[in-house]
């Protein structure tokens, strides 16, 4: 799935070409991608309207339109946005009609990809309100922020971080490439995290996030910039998706474990599991034994 740095890359690469145009027709060809709106309510809001700004806050793309309307897009798992491509993509499910014969198509496999409608500041402040939490390179994403966040969380670092409503537009990779900067467990609960912890694990976002804007995103599977191109970070990984392969600090073969639902990639010395967590693991291997034991 396209996170923070694959749709600042699509921001930055679109925003030249749309700013200041018309957006003269949107033409959704499949009703699941405007829900709950039907696709003829929702192009008769934007149709016509300039586009005064391409925003993004965590991994949704915003259409700021003239009249403070507002469309935000958001890829899913497989979602594409593609400018003036060759030909009609094979899984385009909306056309946005620029003007001068310019088009961007929105081009998606799975079809989880959605387009929503704010009329207003306020609705679209109050849509982002309720979904997502500190946007990561902005000024409020401060080590004292963060640490203030994982104060109120019960859940281990790995499932905290993808948490969209604590820090917006993280998802699996820089998750992971995140944690293994920080030289932390995913697995080890964030409320346990010192503060020397969490300062590290601050920095080590931005930096894992900014390298991935350095190299225009990560293609893994269907993430694209607009113009077809992939980007390059899966080749700059340091620890996703590196299973079996030696640390690049340690050399100790990288661990794929499953955290928060998610396949996620360890260096087990380089980021010491949790103890409760290990005594965790020994006390239920130990249990048969005793209720065996018991029983007899
Ligand atoms: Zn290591």
């Amino acid at each position: 799935m396209p996170e923070l740095p694959e749709v600042e890359t699509i921001r930055r690469h679109l925003a030249p070409h749309v700013e200041g145009r018309t957006l003269d027709a949107l033409e959704v060809s499949d009703e699941r991608w405007s829900r709950p709106l039907a696709p003829a309510e929702l192009a008769a809001a934007v149709d016509g309207r300039r586009i005064e700004a391409l925003a993004r806050r965590g991994k949704y793309l915003i259409w700021e339109l003239e009249d403070d309307v507002h469309l935000m897009v958001h890829l899913r798992m497989t979602g594409t946005l593609l400018l003036d491509p060759p030909e009609t993509p094979r899984f385009a499910r909306v056309r946005f009609a620029l003007g001068d014969g310019h088009e961007l198509w929105f081009d998606d496999p799975r079809r989880f990809g959605t387009g929503e409608l704010a009329l207003g500041g306020e609705a679209r402040d109050a849509f982002f309100a309720s979904r997502l939490g500190v946007e990561p390179l902005g000024p409020d994403f401060t080590s004292a922020h963060l640490y203030a966040l994982t104060r109120a969380s019960r859940a281990p670092i790995k499932a905290f971080l993808l948490d969209q409503r604590k820090v917006a537009g993280v998802g699996n990779i820089y998750a992971d490439e995140a944690l293994f900067r920080a030289r932390i467990h995913p697995l080890r609960p964030a409320a346990r995290l010192t503060r020397t912890q969490v300062a590290a694990l601050r920095d080590a976002i931005v930096v894992s996030l900014e390298a991935g804007l350095d190299a225009k995103g990560a293609s893994i599977d269907d993430y694209r910039q607009p113009d077809g191109v992939q980007g390059s970070f899966q080749h700059r990984f340091l620890i996703h998706l590196r299973e079996g392969e030696p640390c690049l600090v340690c050399g100790r073969p990288v661990r794929k474990l499953r955290a928060a639902g998610r396949g996620t990639y360890v260096c087990e010395r380089c980021q010491p599991r949790p103890r409760t967590a290990q005594a965790a693991a020994r006390n239920s291997a130990r249990r048969p034994a005793r209720s065996a034991a018991a029983s007899s």
